[in-house]
Parts: structure tokens; sequence; C-alpha cells
């Protein structure tokens, strides 16, 4: 890869995992606020600037990134194993990385980085990494099923022919984000499969995984534009192809219908971000999450800040529609139109810095 190109690779990976960290941490600190609560506090505008927590200072993350980084974690491992030969599949190893995230959700620091990872012979900078160790509201979804996946046993190689459950909450979409990020899978329909299989590790409806495929798509085209495609023809993409991938599902439709709507929205003069985001729904489950991150982010394509306070200032799951809107503006814009203020207080910055960086020096092999 020339130097021009890393720098290039960089700016956008960096953005995408800064952008979903800062749309969560925003949004954050109103996920589970009424609109009368969260426009009596913020005002008419809502929220448009961190609230920083008293002890740290920081904007916290919540476990949309906390699970993201844990994402890229695995996708690098399974990469890793892939160049030295071995036949490998990515969602085995974001499994394993799911559970060294579970770990930090019920061990103490002190305890949990004496263990080595799930990964066999993985290094974990995640797992050593004391802040992690925090529980910051994470979905019960996810915690059961990965209860029940530490017995090995339990694990499958096919998530999505065999479903662990029924749900299609949004924690799935929210953290899948580093799978479109890596291109080491030579076939894009074979990444976007792997992103579907990342969300049915915990969410085995369609409209939990399918979003999944989406998203991967767009972040994946947003970094890899080789036709120079816009945002627009991107999503289009990416919801024609998942329409293929996953031809003949019954839920389908309310996916395709959604994202449409979503950039129907988009599109429409003389109406205001919070009515139309009624109108895609509230972001708890996945598709709706989507969408409204789909909206947001082609409705101010040209101006991150903008897109992530439209995002979380709604009655909804405002940390994950904030994540997945950060993620596809940053992966669009690049780290480098990410106002700074946004920046320095940002829980885990450095770390997040650290993974976008370590994800591209690993497209290099
Ligand atoms: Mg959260």
């Amino acid at each position: 890869m020339n130097a021009k190109r890393k720098v290039y690779l960089q700016d956008k990976t960096r953005g995408c995992l800064l952008g979903g960290a800062i749309g969560d941490a925003l949004g954050y600190a109103i996920e589970f606020d009424s609109e009368p609560r969260i426009f009596s506090r913020y005002g008419e505008t809502g929220i448009t600037e961190y609230r920083l927590e008293p002890y740290s200072g920081k904007a916290l993350i919540s476990d949309d990134t906390q699970m993201t980084l844990f994402t890229a974690y695995g996708l690098m491992a399974a990469d890793c194993r892939r160049r030295k030969g071995e036949r490998v599949v990515p969602r085995d190893y974001i499994t394993l990385a799911y559970l060294d995230w579970f770990r930090t959700q019920n061990m103490s620091f002190r305890n949990g980085s004496q263990l080595p990872s799930h990964i066999p012979g993985g290094e974990s900078v995640l797992l050593a990494t004391p802040e992690l160790y925090s529980r910051r509201a994470p979905g019960n979804t996810c915690l059961s099923a990965l209860s029940r996946l530490t017995d090995e046993a339990e694990r499958r190689p096919d998530y999505i022919a065999e479903p662990m459950n029924g749900s299609k909450g949004c924690g799935s979409v929210m953290r899948v984000a580093p799978v479109g990020l890596d291109s080491e899978f030579l076939d894009i329909k074979e990444m976007d499969w792997e992103a579907a299989q990342a969300g049915a590790i915990t969410h085995g409806h369609p409209l939990g995984y399918m979003p999944c495929a989406v998203l991967a798509h767009i972040i994946h085209r947003l970094l890899f534009n080789e036709k120079s495609m816009s945002l627009k023809e991107i999503i289009l993409e990416a919801r024609d192809t998942t329409a293929d991938l996953f031809a003949g599902n019954e839920y389908l439709p309310v996916l395709t219908d959604l994202i449409d709507l979503a950039v129907e929205l988009a599109e429409s003069e003389g109406t205001a971000d919070l009515d139309n985001i009624h109108r895609l729904g509230e972001g708890w489950i996945a598709e709706e999450a989507l969408a409204i991150a789909i909206y947001c982010a082609l409705r101010h394509q040209e101006d991150f800040s903008a897109g992530i306070i439209a995002s979380v200032n709604h009655k909804g799951d405002s940390d994950s529609t904030g994540a997945i809107t950060g993620n596809i503006l940053g992966a669009l814009l690049g780290a480098d139109r990410i106002e700074e203020k946004w920046l320095r207080d940002l829980e885990l910055k450095d770390v997040i810095i650290s993974v976008a960086d370590d994800m591209v020096n690993n497209l290099e092999g």
C-alpha cells in the first residue's frame, strides 16, 4: 500500500470508529430520556454537546462502542490466522472476542486482565484496558446469548441457520461496522454475509441480522469506493445486495421499505428531523436503528456534527442511532472532518484510534 493510500484509509477508518463512539457518547447521556425531558433539559435544539461524567471528566461511551472494538479485535485475529493459511470463519473469532467483552461485563479489571483472551494465542489490548470493565447499559439479549455461548457446545457453525433466539434488537447492528472496514474478504458478498452472521451471534431474527449486512456494505463502499458513488447510491446498492443475499426472506420487505422511506425523508424539503425520525421508529430494533442512521447521515452528509446531533435527539435508543450514524458519517467524511471538540473529552479515544490504525496496518498483511 502506498503512503497516500494508507493516510486515506487511516482517516476513513479512524473516522468510522471515532464517529461511532462520538455518536454513542452523545446519545448515551439521554438513552432512556423522553422527548419532553430531553427538550426541557437541553433546550429546543436538544443535546448538542457532551454531558461529561463528573468523576472522569469524560464523555462515556456505551456498550455499542465497547462491542464494536471487540468486533474489530475478532476480525483482526481471524485475518491473522487466514494469512497463515488456516481456514478461518470470521464469525468464530468474533464470537470469541465477544466472550472477552462478556468477561469485562462480569469481572473486575484486576481479575479479568489476568486471564488469557478467549482467542487462542490472542493478545488483546482491550482486555488490558481498565475502562472497558464497565457496564454501560449492556443489552440483555447480548448478555444472555453470550452467557450461553461460554459453553462451547452452544456455539454454531452458522448462526443464521441455527438462530440463538428470535431477537431483532439493535444490539446486533450497532457493533458490526468494523466488518465493513476489513477488506481481507475478497468478495463483498461474503463480507456482507459475515456481517449478518456477526449480528446473528446474539440476535437470531432476520430483522436483527439483515441490517448488519446493509451497514457493513455501506461502510465498505465508503472506504473502498472505486466507482466514486454518492452516499445515496451506496445506500441503495447496499439495500439491493442485501435483498439478493436474503432473497425470499419474508421479513426482507420490512427492511427494504424502511430504507426507502429513510432515503425519501432525507430528500424531503421543509420537514424537521424529529418528525422524520418519528416516521422511522425509535431505533430499539435493528431495522429502525439502521433506518434512522441512514436518514440522518444522508440528510446531513456534509456536516458530521449536525448528523449526530439529529440522530440522538429523540425518545428512542439514542446511543445506538448515534453510533451507527457516526459510523457512516465518519467513514464518509473521515476523521479530519470531525470537529476537535468531539475528540477532546471522548473516553477511550486513544484506544479507538489505535484499533483503527491496527485495522489499516492489518490490511497491509
Ligand atoms: Mg449502548
